[in-house]
């Protein structure tokens, strides 16, 4: 009750109940005395009884009467459901009661055709009057801000585009140097190899270490930029958008996996039938081959991965969930898993590079879907993706 009370709404439904409540007590006989007819004819007389003119005004005066009635009905509806986001929405409240004390004087248009309540329909115009001179005075003095918010959505949208520009342009830049650093790169690794290769028998175990330590480190930096070449073709791209398999999906994402999943006798569990979606059949490939490679690599050791994937549909929207029995995650790195580059943990512990899940967000945001996660620390995680159902 008391939080109820601190909404405006409330607040003037309230006021206007009590106001109407005491004149009721005050005034008694007020509302016999607006009904009465006196001598006056009703409008009917005027019109000589002649049906065709009376039809005429009569339906007229009723279809305008309901449409300011729907018209203050949909503009309280609209008030209510962006009450956060409407600036001036007491403005829309008084042209609401503006609209409405309209239709109720067109209302007494048709009442007055067959009686004679002059009185009343005075009275209800009078009301009209004062609702359109409090809301033509009230208009006035909002014209500055109005203008003041229309300029400010111009510098937005003048903002929007700059930053469209400069993304546009790092991502350009981005991808030309990631681009550029892979030919030195492979001439790293290519040196390397040629010397593992031709003159490895005559090196000192040591020697040989370093060398091999070069094509690592090599060939994991030449992952890490293939990742960001795709992270950056995947922000570029406009991917078409049809009807999708999820089944052939994951069966694509199992193959690009198998040596992991054998390796790590990972047992993946998959209820069928899953229903299609509509996505991109390549971009939806690499996000499941990520989300179901994590849940089968991030598991404890000694611990056989089991993965469950399901889906369900609400709305005409559909989610697939991967849940494993992995390691988990806490609720502290929630949205820095999502970051590039970003890790739980080295190397060493788990190979990666810390773009997969970067990589899934943005390719999901490309098809129009979401991506999320739930997780219990040290009891597993499940991931889901939302696509519109195909
Ligand atoms: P990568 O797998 O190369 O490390 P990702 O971007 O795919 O990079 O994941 C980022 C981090 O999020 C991982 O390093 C890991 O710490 C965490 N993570 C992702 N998926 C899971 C999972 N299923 N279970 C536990 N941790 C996960």
């Amino acid at each position: 009750m008391t939080s109820a009370f601190r909404k405006p709404l409330f607040r003037y439904s309230i006021l206007i109940i009590g106001a109407a409540g005491l004149a009721a007590v005050l005034f008694p006989g007020a509302l016999r005395s607006l009904m009465r007819a006196d001598q006056f004819m009703p409008h009917a007389s005027c019109y000589l009884r002649n049906p065709k003119i009376i039809m005429l005004h009569v339906s007229s005066d009723l279809l305008i009467g309901f449409a300011y009635l729907s018209i203050s009905t949909t503009l309280a509806y609209l008030v209510y459901k962006a009450r956060e986001h409407i600036p001036f929405h007491w403005m829309f409240l008084a042209f609401g009661l503006f609209i409405i004390t309209c239709g109720f004087t067109h209302f007494m248009e048709v009442w007055t055709v067959w009686q004679a309540v002059y009185w009343l329909a005075g009275a209800v115009k009078a009301i009209c009057a004062v609702a359109s001179v409090a809301t033509a005075i009230a208009l006035y003095p909002l014209l500055p801000k109005v203008f003041a918010l229309v300029a400010g959505v111009q510098l937005s949208e003048e903002r929007r585009l700059k930053l469209e520009n400069a993304n546009s342009e790092l991502e350009g830049f981005a991808y030309s140097v990631a681009h550029d650093l892979r030919a030195p790169l492979r001439a790293m690794k290519g040196t390397a190899t040629v010397l593992m290769e031709d003159h490895g028998p005559a090196l000192d175990p040591e020697a040989q270490q370093h060398l091999a330590r070069i094509a690592d480190a090599s060939q994991r930096m030449d992952r890490l930029i293939c990742e960001l070449l795709e992270y950056s073709r995947i922000s570029r791209i406009v991917p078409e958008l049809r009807s999708v398999d999820l089944e052939s999906v994951l069966a694509e994402a199992q193959h690009a996996l198998c040596a992991d999943i054998e390796k790590n006798r990972a047992e993946i569990i998959i209820e069928r039938p899953l229903p299609p979606a509509i996505a991109n059949q390549t971009l939806l490939t690499q996000v499941l081959t990520n989300l179901v490679g994590n849940a089968v690599k991030f598991v404890a050791p000694g611990v056989q991965p089991r993965v469950r994937v399901f889906a369900s549909k609400s709305d005409g929207v559909l989610r697939l969930s991967i849940e494993d029995n992995g390691i988990g995650i806490a609720s502290a790195h929630r949205t820095k898993i999502f970051g590039l580059f970003q890790r739980l943990h080295s190397a060493a512990e788990y190979p990666g590079t810390g773009v997969g899940l970067a990589l899934a967000e943005k390719a999901m945001s490309r098809m129009n879907g979401r991506l999320g996660f739930d997780s219990t620390p040290g009891q597993g995680s499940c991931f889901w993706i939302e696509l519109p159902a195909g």
